[in-house]
């Protein structure tokens, strides 16, 4: 069966003629479920058979000036939102957020990609990272329905960095967070690239990928989603 492959686009490109022009570059052939996380502005313009969000509010409607409603984007038939990417919590997202962004997300019918991570270094010692994984995870998905959520393990230093953990170390994580937590779905991401990405994938409790910077080149990114 295939995997979860998700672009995470960030805050790139900048214009719209350039999001339709990556989006139209990106295979709909694949093995694998792809889900395009363009940025907010370009969820509606963007052609893409799953398209995902890159954060939500956690009411719908009223005066939250800003803010990104879990009901609009159902409206504009978007599947997926990550929730809780570190460069959000890095800005002061804490975990009990993330986990109202997610119940809001699934009264929508929109699935959580719930991100989880850390580790500044690549030192950082495996059971210090699952205490602070299983902190962040108990906190994030208190009295939320398991089977409904993926959740997407992201080392802090992996990301952007060009540096992957070892699929090794992805694989005792997602054993960790299926046991524990009864999620179906884990993700890894932090630099997964087209040289690594079929390593990551051939491990049998990674669940597939959260791809950042190489998910914004066309080519390579479809040489991981195939
Ligand atoms: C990400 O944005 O979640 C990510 C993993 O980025 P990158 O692939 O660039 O490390």
């Amino acid at each position: 069966m295939g995997k979860l492959i998700v672009a995470n686009w960030k805050l790139n490109p900048l214009t719209v003629l350039e999001a339709q022009h990556l989006a139209e570059a990106i295979s709909e052939v694949s093995p694998h479920r792809v889900v395009l996380c363009p940025p907010t502005p370009f969820l509606t313009v963007v052609k893409y058979s799953l398209l995902g969000a890159q954060d939500v509010f956690w009411k719908a409607k009223g005066p939250f000036t800003g803010q990104v409603s879990p009901a609009m984007l159902q409206n504009l038939g978007v599947k997926y939102a990550i929730i809780g990417h570190s460069e959000r919590r890095s800005l002061g997202e804490t975990s009990q957020e993330v986990r109202e962004k997610a119940a809001a997300a699934l009264e929508y019918n929109i699935t959580p990609i719930v991100c989880v991570g850390h580790g500044t270094t690549v030192e950082q010692d495996e059971l210090e990272v699952v205490d602070v994984l299983r902190q962040q995870l108990d906190d994030s998905l208190v009295g939320l329905p398991a089977e409904k959520i993926v959740v997407a393990y992201e080392p802090v230093w992996a990301i952007g960095s060009g540096k992957a953990a070892t699929p090794d170390h992805a694989e005792k994580i997602g054993i960790f967070v299926q046991t524990k937590y009864q999620i179906k779905t884990v993700l890894y991401g932090g630099s997964v690239n087209d040289t690594n990405s079929a390593s990551f994938l051939a491990q049998p409790h990674v669940g597939g990928l959260l791809v950042g910077t190489a998910s914004l080149r066309p080519d390579e990114f479809n040489r991981i989603i195939a």
